[in-house]
């Protein structure tokens, strides 16, 4: 779907070219900076990319909006290849930009991964599982979708969610007009542009994931599935691998399995995330998937031979992928807010590996960075 079809290679960059990055934040500046360990630079473009914790670490920055055609075609003339890391650049910059370099992922990936209802549709005419959902546009079909789905529901606006953010919870009880109402207003409905998707609640055992990298020649690796765990809806810890207790070996060769479908059917080059909901009795459901590395990757910086950065930087260079053998199981917690003011104790705790992501102020729910933390393989 990328353009790019399996089986054929990118032109191999040589260490010395530029990678530009649409994005500045921390998973722009962790990629810049694996980028520079091989050699590389990065060219960081972005409407906040000033003093941005990407632009910090790359050999440039431009600072223009996504819709700047001048300043989007200066960019793509002046770097070797183009990738993200944010999947929620607009489509028509990806097509822009498409015209005077290579871009992966594409626009095709990018408009299925920005938009729950075209993913979740993807996913399902795979033959993979996900929540029950109906689309809803109106309180009114808010409500039709909770009937038909049962009484415990979350709303969610089908675009630019992150974090929880623009998710309203539907319980069983109550006047239900009244709380399909208060969720649709919740999300910002009727609000230009505001669209809605009512998933079934999955009352899951556990959330996991599994970070996968491809290359154009549909080389494909991937990571262990990890144990996500959240705090306000957004990711607090991340344990890599998820302990057997947990998840049992079919059940992570089934979330690896679907990661790995799911990459290839986007014909992906770079690194995709699929994040997963586990049940009781094992099964499997895809919640939603971001086409670039993803928080609950962190782990690997410290934990694996490659790590998911360095994987995106092989994957659009045209550069072999690396091992991604594991040399130690670890635990990762963001650190969220004013959770980074920890930092002295965090550098004085043996073992504990401290990243921080360069960002000024600490505002509450803002990852700030992160620790990495180390065991013995079990
Ligand atoms: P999302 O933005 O879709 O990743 O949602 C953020 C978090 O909300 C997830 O990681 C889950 O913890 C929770 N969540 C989202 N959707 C559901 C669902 N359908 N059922 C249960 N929990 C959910």
């Amino acid at each position: 779907m990328t353009g790019t079809p399996t089986g054929t290679s990118l032109p191999r960059l040589a260490p010395g070219s530029t990678i530009g990055m649409l994005g500045a934040g921390q998973l722009g500046r962790m990629t810049a900076l694996a980028a520079a360990r091989l050699g590389y630079k990065t060219h960081v473009y972005a409407p906040d990319a000033a003093g941005s914790p990407a632009a910090q670490v790359s050999a440039a920055a431009t600072v223009a909006d996504w819709d700047d055609l001048e300043a989007l075609e200066r960019f793509a003339r002046s770097v070797d290849v183009v990738t993200l890391e944010w999947e929620n650049v607009p489509v028509a910059t990806a097509e822009h930009l498409r015209r005077f370099t290579n871009l992966h992922p594409g626009p095709d990936l990018l408009s299925v991964a920005q938009d729950r209802i075209a993913e979740k549709s993807f996913v399902n005419g795979l033959g993979i599982a996900t929540a029950p959902w109906r689309a809803a546009n109106s309180a009114e079909e808010v409500a039709r979708a909770v009937a038909e789905i049962g009484p415990r529901c979350v709303l969610k606006s089908t675009r630019l969610g992150y974090d929880g953010k623009g998710q309203a919870r539907l319980e069983a009880g109550g006047d239900a007009a009244a709380a399909a109402s208060a969720a649709w207003a919740a999300i910002g409905g009727g609000k230009p542009g505001v669209e809605g998707i009512v998933e079934g609640f999955v009352t899951f055992a556990c959330e996991v994931s599994v970070i996968v990298a491809r290359g154009a020649d549909g080389a494909t690796v991937a990571y262990p599935a990890v144990e996500n765990r959240h705090k306000d809806g957004i990711l607090d810890v991340t344990i890599a691998p998820a302990a057997p207790e947990k998840v049992s070996a079919e059940t992570a060769a089934e979330a690896d399995r679907i990661a790995r479908r799911i990459a290839e059917a986007l014909d992906l080059v770079g690194v995709l995330a699929v994040e997963m909901f586990v049940t009781a009795d094992g099964a499997v459901l895809v919640n939603e998937m971001a086409p670039r590395p993803h928080n609950s990757g962190h782990w690997t910086m410290d934990a694996c031979a490659t790590c998911q950065f360095e994987q995106l930087v092989r994957a659009v260079c045209g550069l072999p992928l690396g091992s991604v053998e594991r040399v130690a199981d670890a635990e990762m917690t963001n650190l969220i807010g004013d959770d980074v003011l920890r930092w002295p104790d965090l550098l004085a705790e043996p073992g504990a590996r401290l990243h921080l992501y360069g960002k000024a102020e600490a505002r509450p729910g803002r990852k700030m960075g992160h620790v990495n933390r180390l065991f013995p393989r079990r």
